[in-house]
């Protein structure tokens, strides 16, 4: 098994940890590079719920609920128990409209939706008292929908676990920043402050990165980072079972294992990389909670996370081969819902790889539209918005 080709991973949030750790089970020699700061997914809400979305874009609903119905066997292929994992859980997700017309609207969609995607679960619309009874820390005198098939994942607490699983597989982690030159026709080298090293095959997976990494090889890459703030409080009661809520509006509530709740995120497009804690921010969030949640302001604050999403021009991902670049596959674009959609899309440059049928057409996320090969060898600014 050991003597498979050499392949590097660069960037292991999500797209890369999974992709790492499919590759590594498959025999192959994996060398994953990762400089962590400023990681989305690590920084990320959690919340695994795409059926609902109002986003009309065919591809894009396709992909996340692919992504979404992929989970499970994800969670599988980690001897991960689905009914007791901290990782990721089923507790299902409560929606909230404006007015009883757009939650019967939001109801029809779903029932419709579930024709194609029976992961939703099932559909009920609870009333105030049936809410409290399900999320105790809730106050409200509206109706919600809950779809049972919602879910929660720790991004931080999965790609841990995906690296974990790769190294005993055999992969190498480097924990530092990488460059990526690209020496020949047949192989990519890749230098951090301490070695080069060359590799047949290179999984470009540092999202928002990505311009930093290809700009000053001569690539325009149409990626722009959005910066994303979400808070950390602990509350006194068992929270493992608690369902994710979406009130209407910016934020939402996100309850984890053992009293953790997780309220977010901002969406900051004038920002660029920034990663520092804005209080107004973080208060304005934590004021917008407690409208929905009272006693959300007796909370312990635990901690305050950023993290930077990547977008495209249109708020497409892409992902698969560049073109005239063998063997150099990327993967970014994933925005606001990249825990959904990142392990299928792990495991679609996986089976890229391994030359077998794809769970996706990959000509529906191509990468030519958002990489393009510029002539002059110069390196492209990036957008600061
Ligand atoms: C606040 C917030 C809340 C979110 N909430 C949700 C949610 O509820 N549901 C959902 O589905 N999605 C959510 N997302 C989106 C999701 O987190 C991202 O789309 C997804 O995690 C992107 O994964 P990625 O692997 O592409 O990139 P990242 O997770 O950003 O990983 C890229 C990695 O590459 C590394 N890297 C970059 N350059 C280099 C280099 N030169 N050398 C080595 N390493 C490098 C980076 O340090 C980083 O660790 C949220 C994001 C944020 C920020």
């Amino acid at each position: 098994m050991n003597n498979k080709e050499s392949i590097a991973v660069m960037g292991a949030g999500i797209v890369g940890a999974t992709t790492a750790f499919y590759l590594s089970a498959a025999g192959y020699n994996v060398s994953i590079y990762d400089e962590s700061t400023g990681q989305a997914t690590s920084a990320a809400a959690g919340i695994i719920c795409p059926w609902l979305s109002q986003r009309r874009n065919k591809q894009w609903y396709q992909l996340v609920a692919t992504g979404a119905a992929f989970y499970p066997t994800l969670m599988h292929d980690l001897n991960e128990d689905l009914t007791s994992s901290s990782i990721y859980r089923q507790a299902g997700t409560l929606i909230f409209k404006k007015s009883p017309e757009l939650l019967s609207k939001l109801e029809k969609l779903a029932l419709k939706r579930r024709e194609l995607a029976p992961e939703i679960g099932e559909l009920t619309v609870l009333s105030p008292t049936e809410i409290k009874a399900k999320l105790p820390l809730l106050e409200t005198s509206q109706s919600a929908l809950f779809a049972s098939g919602g879910a929660r994942v720790d991004g931080s607490l999965l790609t841990k676990k995906l690296l974990n699983m790769a190294i005993s597989n055999g992969a190498k982690y480097f924990n530092e920043k990488a460059e990526l030159t690209i020496t020949d026709k047949e192989f990519y080298s890749l230098s951090t402050s301490k070695q080069t090293k060359q590799y047949s095959t290179v999984i470009l997976a540092v999202g928002a990165w990505l311009p930093e990494v290809l700009e000053p090889l001569g690539f325009s890459v149409d990626i722009r980072p959005q910066k994303g703030q979400l808070v950390y409080l602990e509350v006194e009661q068992e929270t493992q079972d608690w369902p994710v809520v979406m009130p209407n509006g910016e934020i939402d509530i996100i309850p984890f294992p053992n009293g953790r709740i997780v309220v977010g995120a901002t969406h900051e497009n004038n920002e660029g990389y920034d990663l520092s804690v804005t209080e107004e921010k973080l208060d304005l969030m934590l004021k917008d909670a407690a409208h929905f949640a009272p006693d959300l302001t007796q909370a312990t604050f635990k901690e305050a996370r950023v993290g930077t999403r990547a977008f495209t021009s249109d708020f497409l991902p892409f992902f698969g081969e560049i073109p005239d670049s063998p063997n150099l596959y990327v993967a970014s674009g994933l925005g606001s819902s990249g825990l959904t959609s990142g392990p299928i899309i792990a495991r679609i440059l996986t089976q890229l790889i391994m030359g077998e049928k794809t769970d996706l057409p990959i000509s529906d996320y191509p990468v030519d539209r958002y990489i393009k090969k510029n002539n002059l060898l110069k390196p492209i600014k990036t957008r600061n918005n």
